[in-house]
């Protein structure tokens, strides 16, 4: 057996393609385009590449995308300040703070005034909530990403054994719930995890979302599993000087042993901003009355 590879980049690119199209009919609809306001406090590198590109992803999706950048020493009542703008702004249904962000700010503080109905990342307490409870609300981006391209895979996910391995606010753990409220029997492992190999052999479905370099082998894996790779890890390349992505899965071992798997690069990465522009899309339709697009 070859694993399928799942086609992330592709299936972001037919999602961001529909949340073009539902934003033009959004915006014949409400008579304006939805809005997304990204917040970036400093200048992590990373951080800055990650604005610049949900910025352009933004307008190529016919949204309106506002870039406030903040230098690195402002402090918490300034940026409470502009979050406090962005949730009374009409024109603004997405607000995204770029994280991390530097120490002398409580990020929990921050996330925890933007107005839920506007927290497109998914993050405030409410929307865990909400998420836990089954109500809607905003799901992070990420794991919501991971599912869609799960579900494309099979169609049905209940009674699954699914094994998440990382707890994260942002990954694992909404990951889990995603995959509880799809009936699946969740298992979600970390760092204390006992005989993690073991755990994840009884997987139909594995997670994996630890930021460890090809730290899950072939050998863990059940014959016929589901693989989906959320790391992003830069190791050395065979030429030097040079670098390459690799996930946490040894992906040329799990090969012949999944039934399918995502590839990193262009696997679970390109999903995330495809899901928050389909989350702005959500929030400003939900925010004007307007029907979403049928099946986003
Ligand atoms: P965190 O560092 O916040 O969490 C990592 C998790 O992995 C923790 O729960 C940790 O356990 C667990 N862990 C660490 N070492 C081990 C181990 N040896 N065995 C089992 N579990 C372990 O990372 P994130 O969740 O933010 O991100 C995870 C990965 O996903 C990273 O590579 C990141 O770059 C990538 N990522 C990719 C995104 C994308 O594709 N767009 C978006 C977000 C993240 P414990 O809690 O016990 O410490």
């Amino acid at each position: 057996m070859t694993a399928r590879i799942i086609d992330g980049f592709g299936f972001a690119a037919d999602l961001r393609a529909r949340v073009a199209a539902g934003a033009a009919a959004f915006a014949a609809a409400a008579g304006r385009v939805p809005g997304l306001a990204v917040v970036l406090v400093g200048e992590d590198p990373a951080s800055q590449v990650y604005v610049r590109s949900k910025g352009k992803a933004t307008h190529e999706a016919g949204m309106a995308g506002t870039e406030h950048r903040l230098p690195a020493d402002t402090d918490q009542a300034t940026l409470l300040a502009l979050v406090h703008r962005l949730n009374a702004d009409p024109a603004v249904d997405g607000i995204l703070v770029q994280l991390p962000l530097p120490p002398q700010i409580d990020a929990q503080a921050v996330i925890a005034a933007i107005d839920p109905d506007k927290d497109v990342d998914g993050f405030h307490p409410v929307n865990v909530g909400r998420l836990g409870v089954g109500l809607p609300g905003f799901v992070p981006c990420t794991p919501l990403g991971c599912l869609l391209l799960l579900k494309a895979e099979l169609t049905d996910l209940a009674g699954r054994e699914a094994v998440v391995i990382g707890r994260s606010n942002i990954v694992g753990k909404p990951m889990a719930q995603l995959l509880l409220a799809e009936s699946c029997t969740v298992t979600i492992a970390h760092s204390r995890t006992r005989d993690l190999p073991g755990v994840v052999r009884r997987a139909d479905i594995v997670v994996a979302a630890v930021g460890r370099p090809e730290m899950v082998r072939g050998d863990w894996l059940r014959p016929g599993a589901i693989v989906i790779d959320v790391g992003i890890n830069r190791v050395p390349a065979a030429e030097p000087g040079k670098t390459r992505l690799v996930g946490d899965v040894a992906f040329a071992e799990a090969l012949p042993i999944a039934a399918a798997i995502t590839p990193v690069p262009r696997g679970v990465g390109p999903m995330t901003i495809a899901v928050l522009l389909r989350n702005t899309l959500v929030s400003a339709c939900r925010r004007e009355g307007v029907p979403p697009p049928a099946g986003l």
